[in-house]
């Protein structure tokens, strides 16, 4: 099997792969609703809440949109310090609303007090930051900025990417005061892609009913009238759901504390060996993502050509994201990818490393 060392779409397990090759039902079956209703049931551990979950047939960027479609009729504060957060602030402006960006530099992680400096000056509906950046390998402090956004302005709800690390990290929704968290299928859930998950607390649905305009498709209240019913207003990606049912199992089998240290573990282990060859990581310590991890290049890598070599061998990293491509690379370490995999993608690159000088890159 090939390993995917980049950040989504992952390896998936063959098991996993199979599940969705069962036959189709129909999506208003009692036979279909009693398999949503396990998938959605079990993903609530995962959140670590006793919220709701909705599984959609969307990537992970379909719930940025729901966010602030929903839970925000004017005023939306992003905190930016990465391209997914960018992304978001994107969503928010061509959604119509009238959203600020506090911008920090990508190497540094988001401030809890100056989003709570920012809230005491304007009393926004709604703040948003990515818990894992995954462009810079940025694990930032949602639980801290969470604590200062209820500390300045209790009525202000907090929504968290978590694409690229919820089952990976560990993201109490209910115990840090999130009020919605989503993730994608494609990354530390080892899914192929296709499917997007959010749970959402009961207060951000009080405050959607009284949002104008949320649209059809992504419509919080809609998609919660029909969760009721173990369903979703549209048609659901019945096979992607045959697979997360089973994959929740293994995930689950693995054991969550379990799953969160293999993944730390990993990340401790690329972040060492990168150190060791003079690269620094370019997240600050203390707040490096468990998930994914941005080398420096310091070696001035030709990252096509290393991509190549070790395409050679069935392995394959991930080049810098947008500003810091060539700059810096990336090493995903998420889903199926097992501390033996991370050896052998590190024998690899020892081994592109002796072989460098003679190849005039
Ligand atoms: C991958 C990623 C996204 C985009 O997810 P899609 O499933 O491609 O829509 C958003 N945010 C973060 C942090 C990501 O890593």
């Amino acid at each position: 099997m090939p390993h995917m060392f980049v950040p989504g779409p992952v390896d998936v397990a063959d098991e996993v792969l199979q599940a969705q090759a069962q036959p189709m039902l129909p999506h208003r079956s009692p036979e279909y609703e009693a398999i949503h209703r396990r998938a959605a049931e079990k993903a609530r551990q995962l959140f670590f809440t006793r919220h709701r979950v909705f599984l959609m047939a969307s990537s992970g960027t379909g719930f940025q949109e729901a966010a602030v479609r929903n839970l925000a009729r004017e005023r939306i504060l992003v905190c930016a310090n990465g391209a997914f957060a960018e992304r978001w602030f994107q969503v928010a402006t061509t959604n119509g609303k009238n959203a600020d960006k506090l911008t920090f530099e990508w190497d540094e992680p988001i401030a809890a007090e100056v989003v709570a400096a920012a809230l005491q000056k304007t009393p926004y509906e709604l703040v948003v930051l990515v818990h894992n950046e995954t462009s810079t390998g940025m694990q930032n402090p949602v639980r801290e900025v969470a604590e200062a956004v209820r500390a300045t302005r209790p009525d202000t709800l907090i929504a968290v990417d978590a694409v690229s690390s919820l089952g990976g990290a560990k993201i109490e929704m209910d115990a840090w005061g999130l009020d919605m968290v989503f993730t994608s299928s494609q990354k530390c859930l080892a899914l192929p892609p296709g499917l997007a998950l959010a749970a959402v607390s009961d207060r951000a649905l009080q405050k959607a009913e009284t949002v104008p305009d949320r649209g059809w498709y992504f419509d919080l209240v809609r998609l919660e009238k029909h969760r009721l019913k173990d369903s979703t207003p549209a048609t659901p990606a019945i096979s992607l759901i045959y697979a997360l049912d089973r994959q929740l199992d293994r995930i689950l089998e693995e054991g969550l504390d379990a799953r969160f240290a293999r993944h730390a573990a990993m990340a401790r282990r690329v972040q060492t060996w990168a150190e060791a060859h003079g690269m620094p990581v370019f997240a600050p310590e203390g707040y490096r993502s468990h998930t994914v991890t941005t080398i420096v290049n310091t070696h001035d890598w030709d990252i096509a050509a290393l991509n190549a070599f070790l395409m050679e061998r069935e392995m394959r990293i991930a080049n810098g994201y947008g500003p810091l491509k060539n700059k810096t690379f990336r090493i995903a370490h998420m889903g199926e990818t097992q501390p033996h995999h991370i050896e052998e993608l590190l024998t690899a690159l020892e081994e592109f490393i002796r072989q460098r000088p003679s190849r005039k890159s």
